[in-house]
């Protein structure tokens, strides 16, 4: 556990986003992975032990926390290789063929429908921006603190 200032606004930063969004229950990830038939919702591999709960809307970019924003995803796919991309772009990118891609994203719109499709999967406006006040808020706070005791060292 990195002990940096950056560690710190990173956890305070997911805490406040599961705050106006809550991450789904661990309990629902054998469902999630069912659902996925154990693939990644974008490559169709296997999924690893510690697979990972994508968000098809990043969170900085105004998705949810919610289930009807989340797909099982490979580290790979999850990690590096999407990042901001556009999940439907990225979707047709992992595909050899329109079948596959078919048949991947027809799997997606079926898991988002089953959990309410576009209702909660987005972030309302206002919410978003009080997170990113109180964000900008408890980051500066840690860092002056870093700060303070920086220079008061002995
Ligand atoms: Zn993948």
């Amino acid at each position: 556990m990195p002990l940096h200032p950056a560690w710190a606004k990173n956890v305070a930063r997911r805490v406040l986003a599961a705050t106006i969004s809550p991450e789904p229950d661990r309990k629902h990830r054998p469902a999630i992975a069912a659902h996925f038939d154990d693939r990644g919702a974008y490559c169709g591999g296997q999924l690893p032990l510690k697979w990972h709960l994508d968000h098809l809307v990043s969170f900085d970019l105004g998705g949810s926390n919610h289930l009807s924003n989340r797909v099982a995803a490979c580290p790979p796919c999850n990690e590096d290789e999407k990042r901001d991309m556009e999940w439907v772009a990225f979707l047709r990118q992992k595909c050899a063929s329109d079948a596959q891609y078919q048949e991947r994203l027809a799997r997606i719109q079926a898991w988002r429908a089953r959990h309410g499709g576009d209702a909660d999967a987005v972030v309302p406006e206002a919410t978003r921006r009080a997170y990113t006040r109180e964000v900008q808020f408890v980051s500066a706070a840690i860092d002056e603190a870093h700060a303070r005791l920086k220079a008061a060292r002995l």
